[in-house]
């Protein structure tokens, strides 16, 4: 299917690897330009230069940390023209025991989780609107619908985001911008590896071990791939996708059993 973004411009934060890599890398496929943003210079720039050698596209890669005003700054001002396509992303926050978080702790969270996004939201999008065009992404987490105990602070930051995002995709739907979460659960990147060693070393089991059993619960008896998640961000991005408005698309191989 021809998604019909051909020449758009996307910012794809957080994306030198991992799940925002899988999304850059599939809006390039459909020949989106992009701009790429993480925050170490050297794997942003492999991931940039692989994807404009490998699509033809153009694809600035900006080196900042995107939950601070002058990283977002950065990212923002190498748009050469309307920004069609945001997808907004970041590092997740640590797990651990809510005792041991202080309030700075959660500040940060909701910075990188909550903040940031809307941040980037209220710049984008009213050009979007002018333009009766406009596709918004929030990769957010499968915590979303299936709260992890251990991951608080990630429940906390993501709900509220989400819930700003339910009221705003209503806003704007009548100018053909669309603003949709993507809820991974568990994908084959260096996070979900982290917190596999974090679980081996805690349970003294291998990480062979926890992985296979990762495997092993998850109703497709796989770890998901970061392409199966672009691929569905690419859709969310596309021409045909104004009418799907304010979802939380959960891809998780159907971890979370729920009939609605
Ligand atoms: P990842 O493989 O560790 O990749 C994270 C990417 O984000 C890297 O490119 C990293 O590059 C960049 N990044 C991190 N913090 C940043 C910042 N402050 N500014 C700019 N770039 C930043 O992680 P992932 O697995 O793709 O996870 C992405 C998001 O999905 C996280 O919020 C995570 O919690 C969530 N999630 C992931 C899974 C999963 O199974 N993988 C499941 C649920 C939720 P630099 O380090 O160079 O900045």
């Amino acid at each position: 299917m021809d998604l019909g973004i051909t020449g758009r411009l996307a910012i794809v934060c957080a994306s030198s690897k991992g799940l925002g890599l899988g999304c850059a890398e599939e809006l390039a496929a459909n020949g989106v330009d992009l701009i790429m943003n993480a925050r170490s210079a050297d794997v942003l720039n492999a991931s940039a230069e692989r994807l404009r050698d490998t699509y033809g596209v153009k694809v600035r890669a900006i080196a900042a940390d995107i939950t601070t005003e002058e990283g977002r700054s950065a990212v923002l001002g190498a748009a050469d023209k309307t920004i069609d396509i945001l997808i907004n992303n970041a590092g997740g926050p640590p797990p651990g025991d809510f005792r041991d978080w202080s309030r700075d702790d959660w500040i940060g969270a909701l910075n990188a989780n909550m903040l940031t996004p809307i941040e980037l939201i209220k710049a984008v999008i009213d050009p979007m609107i002018d333009q009766k065009f406009g596709r918004i992404v929030n990769i957010t987490s499968g915590s979303v619908k299936n709260p992890i105990p251990q991951l608080g602070m990630s429940n906390g930051a993501r709900a509220g985001l989400t819930g700003f995002c339910a009221g705003i995709a209503r806003q704007v739907a009548k100018h053909n911008v669309t603003i949709n979460n993507l809820l991974p659960g568990q994908f084959n990147t260096d996070r979900i590896s982290n917190l596999f060693q974090s679980r081996a070393e805690k349970e003294g089991r291998s990480v062979d071990e926890i992985r296979a059993a990762a495997e092993a619960a998850n109703p497709c008896g796989r770890i998901g791939e970061i392409n199966e998640f672009g691929q569905a961000c690419a859709f969310l991005c596309s021409a045909h996708s104004g009418y799907v408005v304010g979802q939380n698309l959960l891809i998780d191989g159907g971890a979370f059993n729920s009939s609605h």
